[in-house]
C-alpha cells in the first residue's frame, strides 16, 4: 500500500495521476493458486501470488492448526477451501477478511514445525509464498532408517543411491506433449533400484520416492547417510531445438567445464534449487570439522577417477539402446555431483523436448530398457 501511495504522489508531480486512477484498481495482489507437495517428512504448500505480500503467523495446538494473516494492499484469493489427501494436512482454508487481508488456515493432522519463506519470480514462476510443515518425528525416523541401513549392511555389499532429479515445484524439462522430466526420472529410478536389489551384493535406494522437491545439497547428504558407494542422478535433457536427441553422461569438473554446452547444462540443472525452492537448513550443510582439506582432496581425486570410469561404462552400454549425443562423457560444475566421498555421475537419458525421445521416455518398454542398461553398467562397475 505504502509503495503504491508513494508512486501516486511521485506520478502526480509528473501530472499523470489521472492515468493512474484506472490501473490502481488492479494494483492489488491476488492469490492465484495453492499447490501442495507431500514428502515423507514434510508437506510443502505453495501459494502463487501476483505480487509480494506481508504476513503474520500463529499456530495453535488443539486442534493443531497453522494460521497466516496475509496483507497486501488490495488482496483477494481465487481459492477458498481445499480438502486435501496428505499425511500432514486435512484442509486448507483461505478466508477474505475485508479488502486487504486474507486468512490462511492449515488444518493439521498433528503438531508440526513450520517454516515460511518467499520465492521471487523466476522463469515462468511468479511470486510464491512457501510454507513447509515439517514432521520432526518422521524426519528423525527417516534419517535413522538411512543410517540403520548403512550399519546393518552385510560386509562386501555395495550401496547404490539413485537420484531422480527435480520434483515438486521443479518439473525439470518439459516435452512437447507436456511430459515432465520429474515423472520420467522417478519411474526409471524406481525400476533401476528394483533391478539392482535383485543382486545379493548390492543394495539400492532412492533419494526421492515421490513428487516432492529435495535441494541438490540434500540429495548428496541422503546419499552419504545411506553410505553410498555410488550415486547416479537421473535426468532427461531439454533443448530449444526440438531436433536435438540422444543420451549423454556427465561428471563433475573441479576446474571449469569441458565445453560451453556442458556448462550451460550444469547451470540449468543447478537452477533446480531456485525453481524448487531450496531452503537450506544450516545445520545440514555445515562443514564437517573432522574432515581436513588434504584428506578431502584425496577422496575427491579417487571419487573423480571412479566417476569417470562409471561414466565410460554407462556410455558403452547406453549406446546399444539409444544414440549418444556425445561419444564421451562431459564435465561441468554440477552441484549434485559434488560429494567428495563417493563417485557420482549424472545421466541425461534422452531429450524430452524431442518428439521421438519424448515418446520413447513415456514408453514402459524404453524405461525398462534404460533401467536394465543402467543397472548392468553399475554391476559391471563393481566387478571390472
Ligand atoms: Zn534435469
Amino acid at each position: 500500500m505504502g509503495t503504491n501511495f508513494l508512486k501516486i504522489i511521485f506520478l502526480s508531480f509528473l501530472g499523470i495521476s489521472i492515468f493512474l486512477l484506472q490501473p490502481l484498481t488492479v494494483l492489488g495482489v491476488t492469490i492465484m493458486d495453492v499447490r501442495l507437495w507431500a514428502a515423507p517428512d514434510h508437506t510443502r504448500i505453495v501459494l502463487d501470488l501476483t505480487g509480494p505480500i506481508q504476513y503474520e503467523s500463529s499456530s495453535q495446538e488443539s486442534p493443531p492448526q497453522f494460521q497466516l494473516e496475509l496483507k497486501g494492499g488490495l488482496l483477494k484469493t481465487l481459492k477458498k477451501e481445499m480438502e486435501v489427501k496428505d499425511p500432514c494436512v486435512t484442509k486448507i482454508s483461505l478466508i477474505e477478511l475485508g479488502k486487504d487481508r486474507v486468512k490462511l488456515i492449515l488444518h493439521q493432522k498433528k503438531p508440526l514445525k513450520t517454516n515460511v519463506f518467499f520465492l521471487k519470480p523466476y522463469q515462468d514462476k511468479t511470486h510464491r509464498l512457501v510454507i513447509d510443515l515439517i514432521d520432526v518425528v518422521q524426519e528423525k525416523k527417516e534419517l535413522e532408517e538411512r543410517q540403520r541401513q548403512k550399519e546393518i549392511k552385510p560386509k562386501g555389499t555395495k550401496i547404490v543411491v539413485i537420484d531422480p532429479g527435480h520434483g515438486g515445484e521443479d518439473p525439470g524439462a518439459v516435452g512437447p506433449k507436456k511430459t515432465m522430466e520429474k515423472e520420467i526420472v522417478l519411474k526409471v529410478g524406481e525400476k533401476v533400484v528394483h533391478l539392482l536389489n535383485q543382486n545379493k551384493e548390492i543394495q539400492a535406494f532412492l533419494t526421492r520416492k515421490g513428487d516432492y522437491f529435495i535441494p541438490l545439497e540434500e540429495r548428496i547428504k541422503i546419499g552419504r547417510e545411506y553410505g553410498a558407494d555410488l550415486f547416479v542422478s537421473l535426468h532427461t535433457d531439454g533443448s530449444f531445438n526440438p531436433l536435438v536427441r540422444g543420451s549423454s553422461v556427465y561428471c563433475l569438473s573441479l576446474s571449469g567445464a569441458t565445453d560451453q554446452a556442458a556448462k550451460i547444462l550444469a547451470d540449468k540443472e543447478n537452477t533446480s534449487n531456485i525453481l524448487g525452492g531450496a531452503f537450506l537448513r544450516p545445520a545440514a550443510f555445515a562443514k564437517d570439522p573432522n574432515l581436513n582439506q588434504i584428506l578431502l582432496d584425496l577422496m575427491q581425486n579417487n571419487s573423480m577417477k571412479e566417476s569417470l570410469r562409471l561414466a565410460e561404462t554407462i556410455l558403452e552400454d547406453i549406446k546399444t539402446i539409444n544414440p549418444l549425443k556425445y561419444p564421451s562423457y562431459r564435465q561441468a560444475n554440477f552441484i549434485v555431483l559434488k560429494a567428495p566421498d563417493f563417485p557420482s555421475v549424472l545421466v541425461e537419458m534422452a531429450f524430452i523436448t524431442n518428439k521421438e525421445d519424448e515418446r520413447l521416455l513415456n514408453h514402459n518398454d524404453f524405461q525398462e530398457k534404460m533401467a536394465r542398461t543402467l543397472s548392468t553398467s553399475i554391476k559391471k562397475h563393481f566387478k571390472p
